[in-house]
């Protein structure tokens, strides 16, 4: 099932003029998007995890309401830098309704941003907390909190429609983008090539480090990608990834998409 498709016909969306949606049903703001992709079911295996966590909860945050939707991404919509990761956390994105919120994922993440100049705080525990983003926007491949962390090939491919449109929405600003693991590497290549550039054949492969430019197929400007290990627990706790490694990525990132 396409998402994107199955949506538009039931979500209101804004008023025509800049925010006049597509023929095609393609969201026409990422503020569209992203209250289009808070109400997807596409995925049943995901919608009945998403909710039975929302409903049995973690014993220490028994007196929260679980957010319990898919998570959509976070951000200004003119962001020249795109960090994609992997899929929100059962007791994180899931419980708080915003991407790496409340999880210790984001607890080393938005460190890092902090200390480089791309978030006004260095923690994020929900969506009231005032923290903002500067420059840079956070989603990932898919929306949905999944069992083990660990989407199925149909689900992230179901969930990559969004991904597309999202991209699409950042074609204007988006300079450079940050993904984190390899699961996120391999959703993202299509959604690129999908909408605006050219992935080259055989595919780039993942690596921490790795930076490959992609040359663009309309007017516009390429796109620098840039691979980095995925900050969860098992690369943060084993020193696998560590916050300078982290920080090395965001600023080089940073830098090629204009940012200072
Ligand atoms: S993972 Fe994506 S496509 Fe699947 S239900 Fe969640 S938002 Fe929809």
């Amino acid at each position: 099932m396409d998402p994107l498709a199955a949506s538009a016909d039931s979500h209101a969306v804004p008023p025509t003029g800049a925010g006049a949606p597509a023929a095609s049903g393609s969201p026409a703001s990422l503020q569209e998007l992203d209250a289009r992709i808070a109400d997807c079911r596409a995925c049943p295996r995901l919608v009945a995890w998403r909710e039975e966590v929302a409903r049995t909860k973690r014993a220490a945050y028994a007196d929260w309401t679980y957010w319990g939707r898919p998570v959509p991404g976070f951000g200004p919509p003119d962001a020249p830098l795109l960090i994609v990761g992997l899929a929100p956390a059962a007791h994180g994105g899931n419980r708080t309704g915003r991407m790496f919120t409340g999880d210790s994922s984001g607890d080393v993440l938005f460190a890092a941003l902090h200390a480089v100049g791309l978030a006004s705080s260095p923690r994020a525990v929900s969506v009231d907390d005032g923290l903002t983003l500067h420059g840079v926007r956070i989603t990932s491949p898919v929306h949905c909190a999944p069992p083990a962390n660990k989407p199925t090939p149909t689900e992230r491919d179901t969930c990559r429609s969004w991904l597309a449109a999202e991209l699409r929405l950042l074609r204007p600003s988006l300079r450079a983008v940050v993904v984190l693991g390899a699961f996120g590497w391999q959703a993202t290549l299509p959604a690129l090539n999908a909408v605006a550039w050219t992935v080259p054949r055989p595919r780039p492969a993942f690596a921490h480090g790795a930076r490959v430019t992609l040359d663009a197929r309309d007017d516009g400007p390429p796109l620098d990608l840039f691979g980095c290990f995925h900050v969860s627990q098992r690369n943060t706790f084993t020193g696998r990834l560590t916050p300078a490694m982290l920080r090395a990525v965001l600023t080089d990132a940073a830098r090629t998409a204009g940012l200072s």
